[in-house]
């Protein structure tokens, strides 16, 4: 292992686990400044002492590298592994290993912290076969969504990117759309139906009430534009707590089967949403489901097991999750209905 994949590993695993950003950021940063470097370089300054003079290398990064360089497994990392590289949940592992990609995952073009490639190939390594890249739109400025210009400039990176992957991985373009007040879509239409998949979801106004809320999220999902609808109840359970969104699931999951639109299984811990009462209610209902990561840096798209457990323990049956099928099959049912 070279001292850039021991550093990559060290932040993914800290991630993996939910660990500070602040505390996962030393490694990625010394990741970026190493992979910079030529070989002969590192080499170098790993033989003498004076990786530290680098500038975002400090001393637990530069011990790591020169671990790396001198062939060994890095003890922090040895000692990571075990700590932070075992299962992170019972349950949800069949459906886990059926899985094969995720509909939902940000790079640093929006609100995630690493890049486009980065993310890409970290999902290709968890054994998926493909991954929809759903930065945020424009509306969403906390989160530095992404103006119409700004995803025409991405669809030519993720091009790119594919190119440099090759076969055996496709990265499909996205988007995770917010769905405005009133229903619509927060994104030119011209521009989502170029778009491989299309997550919508509700990030503003959570708390309108529930006949308003119903129509919003109706609108939306009957859309034949919308794909997949993302956290549909908003809620979080951890950190800063919010209460789920009121609306009428009956209506909602109805629509989703009627015009073809996943509900999404999210898989990050916080949110976990929509609880168990409505995956079973949208189980009921006749959905497709997709279980999502909701990744905004590496180590997150393992949180899929979370949702897999969910799904599972709600009886959902794989034939009904999207994130199961090829992208063959995923791309025939996206196109524009
Ligand atoms: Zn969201
Ligand atoms: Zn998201």
């Amino acid at each position: 292992m070279g001292p850039v994949e021991a550093l990559e590993r060290i932040a993914f695993l800290l991630e993996r686990v939910q660990e500070p950003t602040y505390r996962v950021k030393a490694f990625r940063t010394a990741a970026a400044v190493v992979g910079a470097l030529p070989e002969d370089d590192v080499r170098r300054r790993a033989a003498n002492g004076s990786l530290t003079e680098l500038k975002g290398l400090g001393p637990k990064t530069a011990r790591v590298v020169e671990e790396a360089v001198g062939g060994a497994v890095p003890g922090y990392l040895a000692r990571l592994e075990e700590e932070a590289g075992g299962p992170l949940t019972e349950g949800g592992e069949a459906l886990r290993a059926a899985l094969r990609g995720d509909c939902h995952l940000h790079s640093d073009w929006s609100d995630g912290g690493s890049p486009i490639d980065e993310m890409a190939r970290t999902a290709r390594a968890l054994g998926h076969e493909w991954a929809v890249l759903t930065d945020h739109s424009p509306r969403l400025t906390i989160a530095r969504g992404l103006s119409p210009e700004r995803l025409r400039a991405q669809l030519d990176v993720v091009a790119e990117v594919n190119e440099e992957l090759g076969d055996g991985f496709r990265l499909l373009t996205g988007i995770e759309c917010d769905i405005l007040a009133d229903g619509s879509l927060d994104q030119e239409a011209e521009l989502l139906e170029r778009l491989d998949v299309v997550v919508a979801s509700v990030h503003s106004k959570l708390r309108m009430d529930a006949e308003s809320m119903t129509r919003r999220m109706v609108s939306a999902v009957a859309s034949p534009l919308v794909d997949v609808l993302g956290h549909c109840t908003g809620r979080l359970s951890a950190g800063k707590k919010r209460p789920e969104s009121e609306f009428d699931a009956a209506m909602v999951f109805a629509a989703c089967a009627r015009f073809g639109t996943a509900v999404e299984i999210n898989s990050r811990p916080e949110r976990l949403d929509p609880p168990r009462r409505l995956v079973r209610q949208a189980l009921e209902a006749g959905v497709l489901f997709a279980v999502d990561s909701d990744a905004h840096a590496p180590g997150q798209l393992d949180w899929q097991v979370y949702g897999c457990a969910r799904a599972e323990e709600c009886g959902v049956p794989a034939e009904r999750i999207v994130t199961t099928w090829t992208a063959g099959r995923l791309l025939e049912w996206t196109r524009p209905k």
